[in-house]
């Protein structure tokens, strides 16, 4: 007989914000109802028969903190669950993630077919490292089915995706992508940061294996750094057999410890972001030297509907083309009091920055100015924007 608590779980979807605050007694640590940050580098057996049993099942079982750590797996348990996937390793940084996971996938003579708009360094990693292995790349604009198919060749092994791409917030059909990967046995990979698990589940859409900055909404407050790397457990088996254990950036428990804090909230906090980004872009669109605003939730957004299909929601961050001349639109960010100048994203803190384009954004003309909506009244917010607009205007 299933109790009445059973039946609820089993007949409706996981509530995200349960799972992430929910954590059964835990013997092992005296009831403490978080766990306690193993600060340790190794971990000691009473027998050498225990030893071997532990070594046999590493890295599932904590013998040495690179290869695990029961602070760090508890994170990487709970964002597996989050995600919906089967399995997941947290890493140094989001590159560490990403480097780790396409190293991975590649051998010499291989190709990868990479969105253009691709996170700067994800791109810098393409051009400029797995060249002296001669792994080959083309990268195409994401929002054409016929780019992604043109692109495909003999020795295609991935799809490296980005579902918003972070500049101009560019969708990539998932769906579409995961099932011409299949088609010809090649892998695709994700880098889901700005969706977070909150708002995207690729995995439905068949992806393979989805890739996360934890520095940006998962970790939330600004003050860590770290990735992960969510898939089945086949493939992120293989990621652990060799790269991860060998390449050794992982994450340590003191990070874990303060991203599983985030982690606490993070549903709560995507709620908000949503509500208050979207208000922001809203009023945006109706204000003078504000040509066009790059956000997926409006209806503006030429993917708008590709957007609700295959996301459940839209976070903050997003941006605007402006007529105003470069120099302008710099002193104006310098007026607004509550946004900061800064790269990154995810805190609580509302952030502004005029980034150089890059190769792949020839769509553009004017400036593009990158918002990121904290948890700051979204009223306030856009009075600023205002107040700045008529300082240089
Ligand atoms: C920040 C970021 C990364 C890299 O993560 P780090 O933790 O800074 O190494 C990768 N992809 C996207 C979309 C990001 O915003």
């Amino acid at each position: 007989m299933m109790t009445e608590i059973e039946k609820i779980t089993a007949s409706r979807k996981q509530d995200p914000q349960t799972l992430v605050v929910h954590d059964k007694h835990d013997e092992r640590h005296q009831g403490s109802v978080t766990v306690p940050q193993y600060q340790t580098s190794l971990f000691s057996f009473a027998t050498h028969a225990e030893f071997d049993h532990a070594a046999a099942e590493e890295p599932d079982r904590p013998m040495y903190s690179r290869g695990n750590n029961p602070t760090v797996q508890q994170l990487e348990q709970r964002l597996a669950q989050l995600q919906g996937g089967e399995k997941a390793r947290c890493f140094a940084s989001g590159m560490a993630a990403i480097s780790t996971a396409i190293l991975a996938a590649v051998r010499t003579g291989d190709h990868i077919v990479c969105v253009s708009q691709v996170y700067g360094p994800t791109r810098k990693l393409l051009e400029n490292f797995l060249t002296k292995f001669d792994v080959e790349f083309t990268f195409v604009d994401g929002a054409s089915r016929e780019a992604l198919w043109s692109a495909v060749r003999g020795n295609t092994k991935l799809f490296y995706l980005e579902s918003p791409t972070s500049l101009l917030f560019q969708l990539q059909d998932l769906k579409y992508c995961a099932e011409l990967a299949k088609s010809i046995g090649a892998l695709t990979y994700i880098d889901n940061t700005w969706a977070t698990p909150c708002f995207q589940n690729p995995f439905s859409l068949g992806i393979d294996l989805v890739l996360h900055s934890t520095s940006k909404f998962i970790g939330g407050h600004s003050d860590v750094i770290g990735g992960v790397a969510i898939g089945s457990k086949e493939l992120i088996g293989r990621i652990n057999e060799s790269e991860y254990l060998l390449l050794g950036g992982v994450m340590t428990p003191h990070t874990a410890s303060l991203t599983m804090r985030g982690l606490r909230t993070l549903p709560l906090r995507m709620e908000r972001f949503e509500k208050n980004g979207l208000q922001v872009a809203k009023s945006l669109e109706q204000l003078p030297h504000v040509l066009k605003v790059h956000h997926p939730g409006l209806p503006s957004h030429p993917q708008y509907e590709l957007g609700k299909e295959q996301m459940a929601g839209y976070s903050s961050v997003f941006a605007f083309e402006t007529d105003l001349p470069v120099d302008v639109i710099k002193k104006w960010a310098d007026h607004l009091e509550y946004f900061r100048i800064g790269v990154s994203w995810g805190g609580y803190e509302s952030l502004v920055t005029v980034p150089t384009l890059p190769e792949g954004y020839e769509s553009v003309s004017g400036p593009v100015v990158r918002l990121y909506v904290g948890l700051e009244d979204p009223e306030l917010l856009i009075e600023d924007i205002k107040q700045a607009f008529k300082k240089v205007t």
